[in-house]
């Protein structure tokens, strides 16, 4: 029933190609998004489509490495590299581009890229004390509501935004009852399953045909835990893994640690579970989009306590054995924080913590499995 699922995923998958061409050529646009800062409330509110377009492949990044240095992020190199070979369908399709002032990497990469498409950059700030930020980062939104009605030629109002938030909070409901299923132990989906299910759902271009197969599968799922099927028991290892984002591609952590006996049940990351938050439905939908955004638990904020407050939660939640905190390598901020959040798994709940520092390429696999299988003999 699951495999059937997986099937139906994929078939969705491939239609959303045509799927998107049709919007095109209807006369609707495509707007690209990197990093989850940037509300796609806005886009969807402009009858477009909202992709996310973070790169997760290893393949383009050399071509990247012309004009990037080689020590940057991967997901910096890999985002620009699919974008200077047209390899990626979605940077393709998109008409413009809506990015953000996170970390300094991409902050620069944005101003090369804006010679390849038309970049608009958020100024995002990087603390999250309303007194400070809330105004400054409001504006932004006000401008990108400005930018893209001139752009899209349509007339974004308070109704239209307050429309586009309802539905991404159903989507946003959805994932986290499919993340959710992982709570039971031992968990009906395997991390990769999960991976491949958020990563995939995430480019639909029919956001009601993903929120349902999204629904879809987590029926399947509680069925799974009632009829107590699993592909685990109840002594696998229960990861949670937290730092950068992952995606298909960028998943060989998550690929060996299952290898390896674990089940990678909770992902703390942005492509995960900090994209499960709710916007206010009740007040200005301005506003309500400034106050949740800007509360995002990345490590490019400063301090960072949503990050910590998050991980108490998930590790009690979700029943943690022992905690992963991945550092894409170059990048500074979760490789610093990871000070704090190895303090707090192990002095405060006394799990076993690793500290993982790598990149898109499979050139340390071996290594990595040596560390995680020794890792995971201390559960
Ligand atoms: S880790 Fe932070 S900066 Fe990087 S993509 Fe996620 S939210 Fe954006
Ligand atoms: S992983 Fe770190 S360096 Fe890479 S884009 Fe995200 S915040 Fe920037």
């Amino acid at each position: 029933m699951k495999q059937d699922l997986f099937k139906k995923l994929q078939q969705i998958a491939e239609q959303n190609l045509l799927d998107i061409e049709t919007h095109k050529k209807n006369g609707n646009h495509v707007i690209g998004f990197y990093c989850l800062y940037a509300p796609t409330e806005i886009a969807v509110a402009a009858d477009a489509i909202p992709l996310p377009l973070c790169g997760t492949r290893q393949a383009p990044i050399e071509a990247a490495e012309e004009v990037l240095p080689r020590n940057l992020c991967p997901l910096i190199k890999s985002s620009y590299g699919f974008a200077a070979t047209d390899t990626c369908p979605f940077f393709r399709f998109s008409d413009m581009i809506v990015a953000d002032t996170t970390c300094d990497g991409k902050k620069k990469m944005f101003e090369i890229m804006a010679d390849i498409k038309p970049v608009h950059v958020l100024q995002l700030p990087q603390n999250q004390d309303f007194s400070i930020s809330l105004a400054p980062w409001k504006s932004e939104i006000e401008k990108l509501i400005t930018i893209l009605e001139t752009f899209t030629d349509k007339k974004i109002t308070r109704e239209k935004i307050s429309f586009a938030i309802a539905l991404l909070n159903k989507e946003r409901r959805a994932k986290k009852r499919l993340m959710d299923v992982t709570k039971a132990k031992p968990s009906p989906l395997t991390g990769m399953e999960l991976v491949e299910i958020l990563f995939k759902t995430g480019f639909f271009a029919d956001k009601e045909k993903g929120i349902d197969l999204i629904n879809e599968i987590a029926d399947v799922c509680e069925q799974l835990i009632e009829k107590k099927e699993s592909p685990y028991t109840l002594k696998t290892p229960r990861i949670l893994l937290t730092g950068v984002p992952i995606g298909l591609g960028s998943d060989k952590v998550v690929k060996i640690l299952e290898q390896s006996g674990a089940n990678v049940v909770a992902f703390e990351n942005c492509s995960g579970y900090k994209q499960t938050f709710q916007v206010d439905e009740i007040k200005d939908p301005v506003t309500a989009l400034a106050e949740q955004y800007l509360s995002i638990p990345c490590s490019v904020m400063s301090p960072n306590q949503g990050r910590i407050d998050l991980l108490k939660e998930m590790i009690k939640e979700f029943s943690i054995d022992g905690v992963v905190d991945l550092t894409w390598q170059a990048c500074h901020t979760y490789n610093i924080e990871s000070h704090h959040i190895g303090k707090l798994v192990q002095d405060s709940y006394h799990l076993p913590f690793l500290h993982l520092e790598t990149d898109y390429s499979e050139s340390d696999t071996e290594q990595l499995r040596v560390r995680i299988e020794a890792f995971l003999e201390m559960m």
